[in-house]
């Protein structure tokens, strides 16, 4: 399923209105709720901008970013900020901060925005749900080639041929 990129992102950006929303909604904080939901269920895909940073250098083309160009020709998927190891972790923090109850509240938004984020692009992106472990994406040293199937790897080759790169 290649879903374009216009969907893909106003899926991620209701889906994390709706999170942050939701938990803001339950703690009397919907504007925190839904400023948080949105950092941590859609602003988490600015590290596919960082990663277009690191292929490309400060030459920024908005063309080539959303032809994910950085992905096709590094063959790499570092995706920082997409990893479930945050969300225990983020739960610990949450724990510790229970008493601060607006930064509870943010801190709860932007993990569930994050982890609804995570779930959706295993549908979205049809990828399995490890490829979104950080722990497996290093094991493989984050190279695309071992973590895609062949299916996915036919099609960016093809889309590289297209694409003339
Ligand atoms: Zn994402």
């Amino acid at each position: 399923m290649h879903i374009p990129l216009v969907i893909h992102l106003s899926i991620h950006f209701i889906l994390a209105v709706l999170a942050g929303f939701l938990v803001g909604k339950h703690y009397h904080k919907i504007n925190v709720g839904v400023i948080a939901g949105i950092m941590g269920g859609f602003l988490i895909d600015l590290d596919h901008v960082l990663e277009y940073f690191f292929t490309f250098g400060l030459r920024f083309n908005f063309t080539y970013f959303f032809q994910g160009r950085q992905f096709l020709l590094s063959n790499r998927t570092l995706s920082i900020f997409h990893a479930w190891e945050y969300i225990p972790v983020m739960i610990i923090i949450i724990y510790i901060f229970r008493r601060r109850q607006t930064l509870k509240v943010f801190l709860m938004a932007l993990t569930l925005g994050a982890t609804v984020h995570l779930i959706s692009d295993c549908f979205l992106n049809n990828y399995p749900a490890r490829n979104y472990s950080i722990i497996y994406r290093a094991s493989k040293g984050f190279n695309s080639s071992l973590m895609l199937d062949a299916d996915q790897l036919r099609f960016n080759n093809q889309l590289k041929q297209d694409l003339g790169i």
